[in-house]
């Protein structure tokens, strides 16, 4: 008997572990799809966890030598706070987020968490502690319950139901016939897209880690779904270190601070007031996607008119 309950034990164990590891991979694949580079140094030690201060110091990156990404980039996220990362597309923001989860490394400054530079520590201890909505979830063939529990698979029933709860989600899921245990992904219930970043919200509430990097979609949401979105990133980004990398400008206008990156440097950083005021390239963006929000409002009334 003894025999056999310390190879199950094990089982579980190494389930967990392969589980844990998933949610990794499956981050990984979110952020973009290429294989992890970096290995853990040999003498890797386990980030210890304060609050989550980010520091990116001088930080310069390339894919492709030939192209340089980040050109000298210093950022700081102090414990608690927002800050935002606007710039056009194409401009590094995602690698940002990239550089940080460390899938890549730095050819020249650092990253920090807490002080410890993000080389010095173990890979699964720094991802454990940062939670991360990605602009595409994808979703696993199994349930909507199962598909939440993901962000930590210990939870009960009711934290899953809570995480959806305030992801905003929950009431659709009731709505379901068969309500948490509603088949999602390519095989089951397909779900829209500001559905499924709901749930991936979710996930990221359950798991509750220090820190959090929201990189938002671009796909046009309808503006009630935006707002419940916003709603959702409100409630799991107060009082936890953040780094939203923003398409919609209205999402960042409480950031403690907001970094203007273009063509590898940052351009402009301040407030939303601040920059509003400099009315330079943060200035023009707000102006231009003002303008395009009304247009899109005068366009619903005239339909809705009809
Ligand atoms: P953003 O999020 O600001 O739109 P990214 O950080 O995703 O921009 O990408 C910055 C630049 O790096 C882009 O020009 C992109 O094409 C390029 N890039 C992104 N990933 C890779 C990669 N794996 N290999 C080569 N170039 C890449
Ligand atoms: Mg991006």
């Amino acid at each position: 008997l003894i025999q056999l309950a310390i190879p199950l034990n094990f089982i579980g164990f190494v389930y967990r572990e392969i589980r844990q590891g998933l949610t990794d991979i499956e981050h990984m694949f979110d952020l973009l799809d290429v294989q992890a580079e970096v290995v853990d140094k040999p003498d890797a030690k386990e980030l210890m966890i304060d609050k989550g201060a980010i520091s990116f110091t001088d930080v310069h990156f390339a894919y492709d030598p030939a192209r340089p990404i980040l050109k000298g980039i210093s950022i700081d996220v102090p414990a608690g706070k927002t800050v935002a990362v606007v710039g056009p597309s194409g401009a590094g923001k995602s690698t940002l987020s990239r550089l940080l989860y460390r899938f890549y490394d730095v050819q020249g400054g650092s990253i920090t968490v807490d002080g410890q530079d993000v080389r010095d520590v173990t890979q699964k201890s720094l991802r454990a502690v940062i939670g991360m909505v990605p602009q595409d979830t994808v979703l696993f063939n199994d349930t909507i319950a199962y598909n939440i529990r993901y962000g930590r698979i210990e939870a009960s029933d009711s934290d899953v139901e809570a995480a959806a709860e305030a992801a905003q989600i929950a009431d659709f899921i009731r709505s379901l016939p068969e309500g948490f245990r509603a088949m999602v992904g390519e095989r089951g219930l397909k779900l829209s897209g500001g559905e499924k970043q709901r749930v991936a919200i979710a996930r990221t509430i359950l798991k509750a880690p220090p820190i959090l990097i929201l990189d938002e979609a671009t796909s046009a949401l309808d503006t009630k779904t935006e707002q419940e979105i916003q709603a959702a990133l409100d409630i799991v980004s107060r009082n936890r270190t953040t780094l939203v990398i923003a398409h919609r400008l209205s999402t960042v206008i409480h950031a403690d601070e907001i970094i203007v990156l273009k063509d590898g440097v940052i351009a402009e950083r301040g407030t939303h007031g601040e920059l509003i005021d400099r009315d330079g390239l943060y200035a023009s963006m707000w102006s231009r996607q003002r303008e395009a929000t009304q247009a899109e409002e005068q366009l619903k009334r005239v339909r809705e008119s009809d």
